[in-house]
This record gives structure tokens, C-alpha cells and sequence, in this order.
């Protein structure tokens, strides 16, 4: 694997071999087998895999929750050698941001909902540090995974606006055995605490099978009580459309609906996203 931190290098690197499709899987390290498969997505799909790990500054909200972000380098590149990833790029704060100008970006009602609302000024941190990567290593596909759901419609609608040539590709969420989504924040999590935050998969996937028999406000109210009665505390629960990611208060709303749920436990916040019903014929984001 090919390992740098500068840009130069790197695009003095991909420019070797100008005419082979370039898989590009951005990524703030700590990472597990949900980072992994989407690097075996970009290496079925491309003929050079490029990594990237950068603890993005400007898409953190909270200074305490950027400081405690995990990060393991060492152990990360071991397991990017093992999927038998092409490139590591490891660019500094001052690499990818070398004049600290930010952009402005206006993804409207979309980014105005659930992380959006909760976590202000994550996306446009988000579509900065994209545009700069697309503009480095110009991929012709990047992958992100569904355990992001909203920021991969961010990432959609900021290609669409930019009109870039990448195309993005959405990778289903990689779950421990117990349900648990895979996060690199769950290395934050006691082995106790793991096993706690299972209930809140368990409790989705009760949502999604009962889903007709109750009022979304009655899911809603039932998924708090599980919450709260685990010693964890909920900072929302949305039902959406899956497209428009706009929240609906009734299942006719929409022949779409996925639901988002955020949640604290101890230090930790974790999300999740399970489709509760979709007509869609393929996946919204493939
Ligand atoms: P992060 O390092 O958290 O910024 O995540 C990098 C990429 O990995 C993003 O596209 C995430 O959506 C994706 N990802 C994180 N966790 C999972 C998971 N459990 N399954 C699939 N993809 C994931």
C-alpha cells in the first residue's frame, strides 16, 4: 500500500497510471469492518482504491467530541493492508486546508433535519472537505455508507450542485452480531455498555415489523421509554421519507419511510437508521 500525507505525492502517485478508475473511500480512521467493506465496494468496482483518514475539524460541532474522536493509525493501516487497499492518504489540517477559507454551502431542507438540526454546521464541514478530496483525487466513484444515511444525500445533492463527474455509491450498514451498528465511537463504549446499546437495534427492527399496528407518535413514544428505561437518553427519533429525508407524522405520508434515532449513552452518541418500508425498486442512492 501506497502510504503519504502530502497531495503532491499523492497525485504525483494516482498520475502514474492516469487511465485506471479510481475508488475513493474517505474515512476518519479508528476504523472497523463497516470501513472495510466499503473499500472491498471501491475495489470491485475500480481498478485503484484510494483511503483516505482525516479527523475533519471543521465538521465537528462539539471541540470535546473531536478532541475524544478515537485514532489509531497504526492499527488502521494494518487492517487497510489486509483488505489489500491500494492508497493511504493522510493529509494534515494545514494539507487540506492550506488558505483556512471555508466554503458556504445551501443544501436547503435537507440538511435542515435530524444531524442538521442537532449538529449545526456539520454538513457544510462535511461538503468542504469532500469538494477539496474530489478535487485532489478526482474519483470516478466514492463510497459511503448508509450508517450516514443523511450525509450521503449531502454528498449526492453537493455532486449534483457541483456537477462532478464522481458517482456515489451508498454501502449498506456492517452491525456487530448483537445489532449494534459498527461505529468507530463504540470503541468509546465499555463491554457492558455494547451489550446495552443493542436494545436500541432490537427496539428498531421491533418498530419496523410492527410498523402498522401503531401511530408514529406511539413508535416514537415507545422507543423513549426503551431508551430511557436503559440508561441511555435520546436526543431524537424522525420518521422520514427516504428521498426528501423530510420527517412525516403519518405512514401514508410516503411510500418511503426510514427512521433516524440519536442517541447518548454515557459520553457517546450514537445514530442509527433502519428502513422501516420502501417501493423503491433498487436502493435510493444506487
Ligand atoms: P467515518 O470514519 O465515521 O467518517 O466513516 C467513514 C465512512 O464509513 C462513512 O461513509 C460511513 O458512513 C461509513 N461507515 C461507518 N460505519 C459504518 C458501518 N457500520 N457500516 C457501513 N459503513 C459505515
Amino acid at each position: 500500500m501506497f502510504i503519504c500525507k502530502k497531495v503532491k505525492d499523492l497525485q504525483q502517485h494516482l498520475s502514474q497510471n492516469k487511465h485506471d478508475t479510481i475508488g475513493f473511500v474517505p474515512t476518519m480512521g479508528a476504523l472497523h469492518q463497516g470501513h472495510l467493506s466499503l473499500i472491498q465496494a471501491s475495489k470491485e468496482k475500480s481498478k485503484i482504491t484510494v483511503c483516505s483518514i482525516f479527523v475533519n475539524p471543521i465538521q465537528f460541532n462539539k471541540k470535546e467530541d473531536l478532541d475524544n474522536y478515537p485514532r489509531n493509525v497504526d492499527a488502521d493501516v494494518l487492517k487497510l493492508e489486509s483488505v489489500n487497499c491500494d492508497v493511504l492518504f493522510l493529509p494534515s489540517v494545514e494539507e487540506m486546508y492550506p488558505n483556512k477559507i471555508y466554503k458556504t454551502y445551501k443544501f436547503g431542507s435537507l440538511a435542515e433535519v435530524m444531524e442538521g438540526e442537532h449538529r449545526p454546521g456539520h454538513f457544510n464541514g462535511v461538503a468542504n472537505v469532500i469538494e477539496r478530496f474530489f478535487d485532489i483525487i478526482h474519483p470516478d466513484y466514492a463510497f459511503f455508507g448508509e450508517k450516514d444515511f443523511q450525509q450521503l444525500a449531502i454528498v449526492k445533492a453537493l455532486t449534483k450542485q457541483l456537477a462532478l463527474k464522481t458517482e456515489i455509491v451508498g454501502c449498506k450498514i456492517l452491525r456487530e452480531n448483537s445489532g449494534l451498528a459498527m461505529s468507530s465511537r463504540n470503541e468509546r463504549l465499555s463491554t457492558t455498555q455494547k451489550k446495552d446499546a443493542a436494545i436500541i437495534f432490537e427496539a428498531l427492527t421491533f418498530i419496523q415489523k410492527n410498523h402498522p399496528k401503531h401511530s408514529i407518535a406511539e413508535h416514537k413514544s415507545y422507543f423513549a421509554k426503551i431508551i430511557s428505561a436503559n440508561k441511555m437518553e435520546l436526543e431524537y427519533i424522525e420518521f422520514a421519507d427516504g428521498i426528501s429525508l423530510q420527517p412525516i407524522q403519518n405512514f401514508n405520508e410516503t411510500n418511503y419511510c426510514v427512521v433516524f434515532i440519536a442517541v447518548h449513552l454515557g459520553k457517546v452518541r450514537l445514530i442509527d437508521n433502519v428502513t422501516i418500508y420502501s417501493n423503491q425498486k433498487s436502493n435510493y442512492f444506487n
